[in-house]
């Protein structure tokens, strides 16, 4: 990476704010219900408190739209760190206020605070300048480490480094190396598997990872548009019908770059969009009327599985199919237990696919598992993220 990170600049005794993804996934009571983001901000912390820092800590967690809602504080994960460290994460009452401006003035070296939801204040979705000054000065160096919302130019991920210098934390440093690896110096075989609801969503990653593989998979409810644009009939299937000649377009493309594209051969089509409702497996010319395709079928997660075993780098993205219904899972974790088996660098993509992997528990058998969907996806369309652009070049 091209970026300094914090082991390129002085950190020593210095007050540092740092940008972290603490959106954790919290139950009606806000108890926390997975801590992995909180797990995966703790290296940066704890190699400022080895370098005796000052530490601020902000994040967003949810969308409070701009209001002070106290359904989205932070004030669990102050609990929950504090827990992991084994010492204190003072909590701030704000984010700019009296309280975070006190706590930050009093901050002692090793000493930990967590700034309230940066989303209460309009301004930081907004970019606004004023507020981002506002959150500089309270420190002296600013490290941005959350992954999760680089792909933004907010406030907080990007506004601040304007007024301070910035670098990365660990944690996007690591997402970098694999993703950009895999990118840039994949180990051939490379495959790419997208899946997820809509082509819409995938356009720009399909482009561009059309320039980079040597097979394109194509799972998910992405698969029918393909199908509708080579004149077959998807029943309820979820279709765009906007973007057929886009479809054609794509197909036409990886067959003049020479990547293999697979799509699937066979679907397990449901009656409704209900978890019990009544299903079968047809082929995906033959889809009925009336019935939509909720994952792929027996044939394609063999087709799929060959392909797979072959490569030596594989990037994910987008479940295969209805994965949170169980009976449409099959193909989801049919393929994520592949991947658990082969030997080759496995990068899943964040969001929905981390997920399956998670629920699968499959997660610690993958090479990374990226902790942004948004953000990875982004990356591997080759755009600019802002949150990392801001940042100090090495
Ligand atoms: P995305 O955010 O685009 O990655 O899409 C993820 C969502 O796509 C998940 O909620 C899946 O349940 C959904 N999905 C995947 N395949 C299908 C399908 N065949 N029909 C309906 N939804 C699907």
């Amino acid at each position: 990476m091209n970026k300094k990170t914090v082991r390129d600049i002085d950190l020593k005794g210095k007050k540092v704010l740092v940008r972290c993804d603490f959106n954790v996934p919290m139950d009606e009571n806000q108890n926390i219900t997975d801590n992995t983001r909180i797990v995966a901000a703790i290296p940066t912390i704890q190699y400022l408190l080895d370098n005796n820092c000052k530490i601020i800590l902000c994040s967003h967690l949810g969308r409070p739209k701009g209001e002070v809602k106290p359904e989205y504080s932070l004030k669990p994960v102050a609990k929950e760190l504090s827990k992991l460290l084994g010492t204190e994460v003072k909590m701030a009452e704000d984010v700019i206020g009296e309280s975070a401006k006190k706590l930050s003035a009093n901050l002692q070296e090793k000493e930990i605070m967590l700034l309230e939801n940066v989303r209460f204040h309009r301004e930081e979705t907004d970019n606004n300048p004023e507020f981002a000054k506002a959150l500089s000065t309270m420190a002296e160096v600013y490290v941005n480490d959350a992954f999760g919302t680089a792909h933004r130019a907010h406030a907080s991920t990007e506004g601040v480094a304007k007024f301070l210098p910035a670098v990365s934390g660990f944690l996007i440093e690591k997402e970098l190396k694999f993703l950009g690896n895999a990118i840039e110096n994949p180990e051939r075989p490379f495959v790419a598997i997208l899946g997820g609801a809509k082509v819409s969503d995938k356009i720009g990653v399909i482009d561009s990872l059309l320039e980079k593989v040597d097979t394109l998979i194509i799972g998910g409810g992405m698969a029918y548009t393909f199908f509708k644009a080579q004149g077959y009939e998807v029943g309820n299937s979820i279709c765009e019908i906007d973007k057929l000649d886009l479809a054609r377009e794509l197909m036409q493309k990886a067959e003049q770059k020479g990547v293999k594209f697979l799509l699937p051969v066979d679907t397990k089509v449901g009656k409704e969009y209900d978890k019990n409702t009544e299903s079968k497996t047809v082929k995906c010319t033959e889809i009925p009327a009336d019935w939509e395709g909720f994952d792929i079928g027996e044939e394609t997660i063999k087709l799929f599985a060959e392909e797979i075993r072959k490569a030596k780098t594989v990037v994910w993205n987008g479940p295969l199919g209805l994965f949170e219904f169980e009976q449409f899972a099959v193909g989801t974790n049919s393929i994520a237990k592949v991947l658990s088996e082969i030997d080759a660098t496995t990068i899943i993509g964040g969001g929905d696919s981390a997920a399956a992997v998670e629920k699968a528990n499959l997660a610690d058998k993958m090479t990374h598992i990226s902790t942004g969907g948004g953000a990875s996806l982004e990356f591997l369309e080759g755009k600019k993220l802002p949150g990392i652009e801001c940042l100090q070049d090495k």
